[in-house]
């Protein structure tokens, strides 16, 4: 995970459509509040306004065609996922499904990210815990700024601090709480991903290689492989690059690469 930069105005489709479906859903929960809170009633939540193609182009450009978490390239294959989940929460992966949900924020800028099919529907599904679930916001009259999630919003919080990487093995820092709680909830450790990042990072570390003994050749061949490795390293620390964060970690950590 790194932080993400999402534009600060929202898609105009969620200030207008989704304004109007929003106010007409928390009206509907203004009447039938106990019926919403028991799950008899559910929100009927419209995938053509949070998924607008406006929506998820702007994601996309916002993140570099990744998602949001694994930093796996997705592009238009991504889901638009909603950060705090819009028709129900879960507080542990056993506990039970409570309703109704984050139904306010269905189609609000700021809880909207792109993110891998795994990632989403898979791994965090409607996982949602907070430090504190007493404080969390039950309906659209309570503030979510007095929740402190367990897990990260890439584009509030800067995961660096909290998420590191033993070469392709995700850790927490510290062993914080966030960082713990987001490589489980969102499998950053599950084996596919694992093997991915083990043959990204095993790319970089040939290159490496390669750049140091082509710096003994003084050939035309030669520089333009050792030209053509480097700008690759260099291009692998950057936002759009894939597993931007474990090849920072490598990085810094000087293991197995160091890139310049
Ligand atoms: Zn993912």
């Amino acid at each position: 995970m790194i932080k993400i930069l999402k534009p600060v105005a929202a898609p105009v489709v969620l200030t207008e459509r989704g304004l109007t479906k929003t106010r007409a859903d928390c009206r509907q929960y203004e009447e039938f509040a106990s019926d919403y809170d028991a799950g008899r009633f559910r929100f009927t939540f419209d995938p053509t306004i949070y998924g607008d193609p406006t929506v998820r182009a702007a994601l996309i450009a916002a993140q570099h065609g990744k998602c949001c978490f694994c930093e796996t390239i997705v592009r238009e294959e991504g889901d638009v996922e909603h950060f705090r989940p819009k028709g129900g929460f879960k507080q542990s992966k056993s506990g039970r499904l409570e309703k109704p949900g984050y139904y306010w924020l269905a189609y609000d800028w700021d809880n909207l990210l792109l993110a891998c099919s795994i990632c989403n529907q898979r791994y965090k599904q409607a996982r949602f815990p907070l430090t504190n679930p007493v404080r969390r916001a039950a309906n659209h009259h309570q503030d979510v700024l007095q929740e402190e999630p367990l897990l990260i919003h890439p584009a509030q919080t800067d995961p660096f601090p909290y998420v590191g990487f033993r070469q392709e093995i995700a850790y927490a820092k510290d062993g914080n709480r966030c960082g713990k709680t987001n490589i489980e909830v969102l499998g950053l450790n599950r084996a596919n991903l694992i093997e991915s990042r083990r043959d990204h990072l095993s790319h970089l570390t040939s290159l490496r290689s390669i750049l140091g003994l082509t710096a003994l050749v003084e050939s035309t061949e030669g520089r333009k492989v050792m030209h053509d490795a480097g700008e690759y390293l260099r291009n692998a620390t950057l936002d759009s690059s894939k597993f931007t964060s474990m090849t920072r970690s490598a990085a810094i950590d000087d293991f197995p690469i160091s890139l310049v």
